[in-house]
């Protein structure tokens, strides 16, 4: 295990400036998820930390070693890919010790490794099938279990699940979750989706325009948000944000609803961030529009008109109200966010 460092790691692509100049540090053990939108450089800049792309400035470090000019082999790192790269015409068993192979390990100790690598994936009674004899959960596995053998510093997912159906990410993801509780081995994985962030990392780095948005553990990031752009990104549904003007008096809308603001000295235009779990039913509350219902089961999620503008609301208990009737609402002022008119967090 290693801990890793990156130290104002930039990347062009000719003209391009695909990552510019990120720092931060992964402790050993660590597992830190990279989550953003797309072009947002994270699969780059788990590429340069794998040695699968040049660093054009700056440096990465695994365990106490400066990695920049080390071929991929030499940085003791295995990387999971989207599509697995699994070898078709090769069983699981020869699929997952290759690598050793291909280093000169005995063929005893090959089949040690790759047992004990099955027994951790439950992939003991597949060994000897294909990968095209296989679920997509089930080469998932074997991709893993093919990183695993290799005993590395780092483990390295790129977008592992994308290729899962909903029901099997959900399993996968609580899989690797659990392989990491076991092994402990540093890991560093890359996503678009924030759910997998959210219940996976210890650490999430949002990034957008190959900058760091905001680091830290996932309640963190939830909880006090630095801008709009990552408030919107973690948490689903999406945080409502209303335009207005924090008065003396609240937050005024356009429409001249007043809602209540935390404590604040800022005055001025600016964006009222409220979680849609944040909304709770009130008789006595500001006065919303239903346009949809979209009930679960479990709670319904209701889409409205707050004024011009639109708002969202989770709700566990029953909502009896139709689309074109009035509903109230109060925002939990305690978890409501400000921020000012460029979108940074005032509160
Ligand atoms: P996605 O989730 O779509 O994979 P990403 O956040 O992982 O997105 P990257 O693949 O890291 O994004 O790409 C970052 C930026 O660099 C993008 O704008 C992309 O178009 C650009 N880019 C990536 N590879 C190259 C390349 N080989 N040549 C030129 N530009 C590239």
């Amino acid at each position: 295990m290693a801990n890793v460092t990156i130290n104002k790691a930039g990347k062009h692509y000719g003209n391009f400036e695909a990552l510019k100049g990120v720092s931060f540090d992964i402790e050993d053990g660590e597992f830190v998820v990279m989550v953003g939108p797309s072009g947002c450089g994270k699969s780059t800049l788990l590429r340069m930390i794998a040695g699968l792309e040049e660093i054009t400035s700056g440096e990465i470090g695994i365990g106490n070693r400066v990695v920049n000019d080390l071929p991929p082999k030499e940085r003791d790192i295995a990387m999971v890919f989207q599509n697995y790269a699994l070898y078709p015409h090769m069983t699981v068993a020869q699929n997952m010790g290759f690598s050793l192979k291909l280093k000169g390990v005995s063929k005893d100790q090959i089949k040690e490794k790759v047992d004990r690598a099955a027994q951790i994936l439950g992939l003991e009674n597949l060994l000897d099938r294909q990968p095209r004899q296989l679920s997509g959960g089930q080469r998932q596995r074997v991709a893993m279990g093919r990183a695993i053998v290799r005993d590395p510093q780092v483990f390295l997912f790129d977008e592992p699940l994308s290729n899962l159906d909903a029901k099997l990410r959900v399993q996968m993801r609580s899989e690797i979750k659990e392989l990491h509780q076991r092994l402990k081995t540093t890991t560093i994985y890359v996503t678009h989706d924030q759910v997998e962030a959210m219940t996976m990392a210890d650490k999430i780095v949002v990034m957008r325009d190959g900058v760091i948005e905001q680091m830290g553990s996932p309640l963190e990031l939830y909880d006090r948000p630095v801008n709009t752009f990552v408030a919107g990104f973690i948490g689903s549904p999406s945080m409502n944000f209303i335009k207005g003007e924090i008065t003396p008096e609240g937050f005024k809308t356009p429409d001249g609803i007043l809602l209540p603001v935390p404590d604040v000295t800022v005055k001025g235009a600016g964006t009222y961030g409220i979680r849609p779990e944040h909304l709770q039913i009130d008789p006595n509350g500001i006065e919303i529009e239903v346009v949809v219902l979209e009930p679960t089961g479990s709670e319904t999620q209701v889409i409205a008109k707050l004024g011009s503008q639109s708002i969202t609301g989770i709700f566990r208990e029953r909502v009896t109200v139709r689309p074109g009737e009035k509903m109230r609402v109060t925002p939990d002022v305690s978890v409501a966010h400000l921020f000012d008119k460029d979108g940074k967090r005032i509160n």
